[in-house]
């Protein structure tokens, strides 16, 4: 027997219209590209995605047709994502992080017949077109007043182009698994791969995120996500913002520590989200001019492994919660938050520090599961690693055109390339990606561990661990540093601040200084390109052991 609930597909599109008719007034305030401050909100906000819809239906934009974005946090990117997905049609949202050659070739494989960009990459764009034959028509997200003459085919500002629709539209209404969005993850290794997220897994997604041990996100938040909407599906926060009805605060193109702060004071933002580096450089900011956060209530943190420093500054410095959070692209992407059970709600200092370190519990909607490499479950005891794999409603079951083949195992779930602890309560903690991991002796070393002790020490600003082949141990932990801004230190310094708060065979058998530790597109450590810099070090452990 079928339940007699009604068919209502869970189509991204009714979560505008929510917003617009339940919190129409709520601002949505964006830094421009152009510079100014601009303010609209939700009521504003659906009015002219009906336009976008409207415009791309007359240029021949149908159900499942890609169009790229190429754009920063604004309320124009979000009119967009709207626009697009009440079509029927796909948003692909394109890193202008990657390579120029990623970026036409994921272009070209989604096969996008719009592009819709800021000012921004116009230039990119330009020494890229003769590549991307699949492109129609390109929408430059500003006026006529600050749209500059270009050649690409087709270019039209987008105040233009929408101007000549009214709106007078109706959305389309499909099947909830009719694709929504796509998001290629950065690869590292090989060609980008693309990831499809549905309508559904898209609102069921938004409604996790928002979970009182999620991002606990609600009408009276004003939400600022400073992860970019191109990256990992904007941590679901484009959608899940205007599903609560919160107020919206989109950064644009500025991320320094003085835009940021700007933007988290004069708007009372109660709630932000992003990587690191981005906290890295805002905290330095708070630092050297001596303000507070007194409207700030919640920070997400994720992307990367959170530094037990940072979280410490956050929560003992400025009052601020942190919520430590892990995810990937495959999974839309929100995987595990770092809230407070009941277990845990009344550990203090060091100890909730260290709790804090974790990757945290998945809500519903998301299983994990951690195995050996033959695929048998490890325990949950908080000390054994294994390979962290995953199964739920907004997790990828395969990549775009089946790229990388049969991605789940038998049981449906997907080998997150990470590896993990889980402990007895649910709670993960990262220790490594599979392939970084440091084998010696037979025995496993996190690399992220020994990094954010290193990172700890009050002159160290970045720290990467790499294993350096090793006669007897097969591999061993080299340290590599780069110093604060004017700071020094020897080896012995390090090594001694680091004692004692490892497993002795964790410590790193040497430190090397650099000035840079390379990076990926999307900001994270290039670990393999690291290795590859340190292929000829010996270490000094090799001798003895020779
Ligand atoms: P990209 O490489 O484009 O940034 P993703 O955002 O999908 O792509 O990267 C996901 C990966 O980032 C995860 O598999 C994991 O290795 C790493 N990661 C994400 N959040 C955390 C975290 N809080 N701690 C440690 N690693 C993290």
């Amino acid at each position: 027997m079928l339940g007699l609930m009604q068919d209502w597909p869970l189509l991204c599109h009714r979560i505008i219209d929510h917003a617009a008719i339940h919190h129409a007034e709520r601002p949505v305030i964006s830094r421009s590209i152009e510079g100014p401050i601009h303010k609209t909100n939700y009521g504003q906000i659906r009015k002219r995605a009906l336009r976008v819809a409207q415009r791309l239906d007359r240029d021949g934009i149908k159900l499942g047709d890609r169009v790229a974005t190429l754009a920063w946090n604004s309320w124009r990117h979000l009119e967009c994502w709207y626009g697009i997905l009440g079509l029927g049609a796909i948003y692909h949202t394109v890193n202008p992080r990657l390579f120029p050659d990623q970026i036409s070739w994921i272009i070209n494989h989604a096969e996008d017949r719009v592009m819709m960009t800021d000012l921004t990459f116009l230039p990119c764009l330009e020494s890229l077109a003769d590549k991307l034959p699949s492109i129609e028509r390109y929408v430059v997200l500003t006026d006529s007043a600050h749209m500059p003459a270009t050649k690409l085919k087709n270019a039209v500002a987008y105040e233009d182009w929408i101007a000549e629709a009214d709106g007078d539209f109706a959305w389309k209404t499909f099947d909830e698994n009719t694709a929504a969005g796509m998001c290629y993850t950065s690869g590292t290794t090989g060609n980008p791969k693309g990831v499809v997220y549905s309508h559904r897994s898209n609102v069921l997604h938004s409604m996790t995120a928002s979970f009182a041990d999620a991002m606990d996100c609600s009408s009276r938040d004003v939400v600022m996500p400073v992860v970019p909407m191109f990256h990992a599906n904007c941590w679901g926060l484009a959608l899940t913002a205007p599903m609560q009805g919160a107020a919206l605060v989109m950064p644009g193109c500025k991320m320094d520590g003085a835009s940021i702060y700007e933007l988290l004071n004069d708007y009372r933002v109660t709630f932000t989200a992003a990587v690191p580096t981005v906290w890295l450089m805002l905290l330095q900011y708070l630092e050297s001019t001596g303000s507070k956060l007194p409207y700030l209530e919640r920070v997400v943190i994720g992307g990367s492994a959170c530094p037990r420093a940072m979280t410490q500054k956050f929560e003992d410095h400025y009052g601020v919660r942190v919520i430590h959070a892990w995810g990937m692209t495959e999974m839309s992407p929100l995987g595990s938050l770092c809230t407070l059970k009941p277990e845990y709600a009344d550990l203090q200092g060091d100890a909730k520090l260290d709790l804090l370190q974790k990757q945290g519990h998945p809500p519903f909607g998301v299983e994990m599961k951690i195995t050996d490499d033959n695929g048998k479950e490890l325990p949950w005891d908080g000390k054994t690693f294994g390979r962290l794999k995953v199964r739920g409603a907004s997790v990828t079951k395969s990549y775009y055109k089946g790229d990388g083949g049969d991605i789940l195992d038998d049981q449906g779930f997907f080998d997150t390339g990470d590896v993990a602890t889980m402990d007895r309560y649910g709670y993960m903690q990262i220790t490594d990606r599979a392939k970084d991991v440091i084998k010696s002796g037979g025995e496993w070393i996190s690399s992220i561990d020994i990094e954010n002790l290193a990172v700890g020490h009050p002159k160290v600003a970045e720290a990467a661990v790499i294993g350096i082949r090793h006669p007897k141990w097969d591999e061993r932990p080299l340290l590599v540093i780069v110093m604060k801004k004017g700071e020094k230190a020897s080896k012995k310094d390090i090594l001694d601040f680091m004692a004692g708060k490892i497993a002795k065979w964790w410590m790193p058998d040497d430190v090397a200084f650099v000035d840079e530790i390379p990076h990926t597109a999307t900001g994270k450590i290039q670990k393999m390109a690291l290795r590859d810099i340190f292929k000829d070090y010996v270490l000094p452990t090799t001798e003895a052991a020779e």
